[in-house]
């Protein structure tokens, strides 16, 4: 039998528990894997371990991919109408909403993001997903189709059946939201692969759909790491599609497994280096907001941020130094406490990987304008960093760090900056400040990416999708567009003559 995690935090701000199996959640049960091993899951704010989480094995995925396809055929897909499907979205979201402290704080301690924003964005945002796909679970139809008077044609959008979801550790309950509400709106079946450093808010969601009344099968968590769990699911035999979201580099192995097994279905969110173009009309106080939030927002672990930020030659002086202000303010520190925005990066490995970028940023000349320095001696705190003086080719320009480290890079000439902006082999986001209507939608339509902020930035909503351009992916989450993700349509073609 699987442990179980029982945990209490007791800070001046926030009191709470969690009591959570640490299984394995295959056919609404919780098991331990195959092998019986575990990972470790760390506390990246102390580097200690904080529980350890039943090992998933390509055996454990292939029994999870039976019970998907069981529970597809005889009580979910077809067999539950849609209006049931999103009573029990509705009833799951009721569930989070309750334990949104509990989601935040196991977001809090095994991902390290601040608790207070962990609440208000990742629980919070999460929590309108799911009601929005609640509402769709009964609305999604097809059409009828006129040809001859003696022919009746019309288009059924059929759910595709079991489908692996993979998804990485920097929103781990918010992506995983993004992926399964469609999905069981439309009445798939899912496995879930948390990130192997993140796992613990998909076991209280796994917990969760019990309570709400899934049946069993519809909703299983495999946990593991993603050259075994992840491999084992894009290259299964029976399993119909691969939802994704992760980086460019496993995004081409999901594509290589999927075309070598059964060509299942795919849909890949992936990385970004995203540009944000400050013009010399803009807001200057509204863009620095925006353009710090752009890019420190969880510690610089999105996949959207704004790490290149354009500034026009007029206004790059003034700027930097308000955005270097800003910066300073930024609080580092414990996650628990109420005014921290930033925690520690995700994991050891990560902090090294943004080190090591910082490293070569200072070796090929940019100049480190702030920070760039571990703060602490224990967990995994960086310092919010900006480099000037870049150059096009570095790699600290051209490469997704996913840390809080930002380059600003002076333009003077408003022809050649969309395609400055638009040097990149990735395309998830962008974004431009203007005032002048005018300048800021005409370079808006052409930057190269799935989403233009204008005059904002990281601004997510449940009904407007997110997706990429180039390396960046293809597919899109959110809004309408995710149900196609989900649904097959069929063609029924019937002969009245
Ligand atoms: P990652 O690609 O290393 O891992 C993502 C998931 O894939 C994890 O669950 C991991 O275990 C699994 N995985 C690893 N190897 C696998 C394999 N061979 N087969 C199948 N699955 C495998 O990414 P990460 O480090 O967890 O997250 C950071 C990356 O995610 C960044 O590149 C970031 O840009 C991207 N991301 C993209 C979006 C988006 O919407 N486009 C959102 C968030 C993060």
């Amino acid at each position: 039998m699987p442990e179980t995690f029982v945990y209490q935090w007791d800070t001046p701000a926030y009191k709470g528990n969690t009591s959570l199996s640490t299984g394995l959640f295959i056919d609404g049960k919780w098991v331990d894997g195959s092998n019986n091993t575990t990972i470790d899951v760390i506390n990246p704010a102390t580097g200690k371990v904080l529980t350890k989480i039943a090992e998933g094995t390509s055996k454990d995925v292939d029994i999870a991919v039976q019970a998907a396809h069981k529970a597809f055929d005889t009580t979910w897909g077809l067999n539950t109408p849609g209006s049931e499907r999103g009573r029990l979205l509705y009833k799951l979201a009721d569930l989070i909403e309750k334990h949104a402290e509990e989601f935040a704080a196991l977001e809090a301690l095994d991902n390290g993001k601040a608790f207070n924003w962990a609440k208000m964005a990742d629980v919070g945002l999460s929590l309108g997903i799911w009601r929005y796909y609640a509402g769709w679970a009964d609305k999604v139809h097809g059409e009828t189709i006129e040809t001859a008077s003696n022919q009746l044609n019309y288009t059924r959008h059929e759910p595709i059946g079991a489908c692996g979801l993979i998804v990485p550790w920097n929103f781990p309950l918010l992506i995983a939201s993004w992926k399964l509400a469609p999905a069981l709106a439309t009445g798939c079946t899912v496995i879930l692969k948390p990130s192997e450093f993140t796992p613990l808010t998909a076991l209280l969601l796994a917990k969760l759909t019990t309570e709400a009344g899934f049946p069993a099968g519809v909703f299983n968590v495999v946990n593991g790491y993603g050259s075994v769990v992840g491999q084992a699911l894009s290259e299964h035999p029976t399993l119909e599609k691969i939802g994704f979201t992760g980086s460019t580099l496993v995004g081409r192995k999901i594509m290589e497994a999927a075309a070598k097994s059964n060509l299942k279905k795919i849909s890949l969110e992936l990385g970004g280096k995203s540009p944000n173009i400050i013009f010399d009309d803009a807001d200057l106080d509204a863009a620095v907001q925006w353009a710090n939030h752009g890019i420190f927002f969880n510690h610089g672990q999105v996949c959207a941020a704004g790490s290149r930020i354009f500034v026009h030659a007029k206004i790059y002086d003034e700027f930097l130094r308000k955005f270097t202000e800003k910066t300073k303010e930024l609080k580092v520190g414990d996650p628990f406490a109420p005014d921290t925005f930033q925690g520690p990066q995700v994991s050891e490995i990560q902090f090294n990987r943004v080190m090591n970028y910082i490293e070569s940023g200072k070796a090929a000349g940019a100049k480190l304008h702030l920070g760039g320095h571990r703060i602490g001696t224990e967990g995994y705190f960086i310092a919010p960093t900006i480099f000037t003086d870049t150059t096009p080719d570095m790699k600290i320009v051209q490469e997704e760090i996913f840390g809080p480290v930002a380059a600003i890079i002076k333009f003077e000439d408003d022809d050649d900056i969309v395609a400055k902006a638009n040097d990149t082999v990735y395309g998830l986001a962008a974004a431009v400040f203007s005032t002048n209507i005018k300048r800021a939608l005409t370079t808006a339509h052409k930057l190269r990416a799935g989403t233009v902020w204008v005059n904002c930035y990281n601004n997510l909503a449940p009904n407007v999708p997110f997706g990429g351009f180039k390396q960046s992916g293809f597919g899109r989450d959110l809004g309408q567009h995710a149900l196609d993700n989900y649904t097959n349509v069929k063609a029924v073609q019937v002969n009245l003559a």
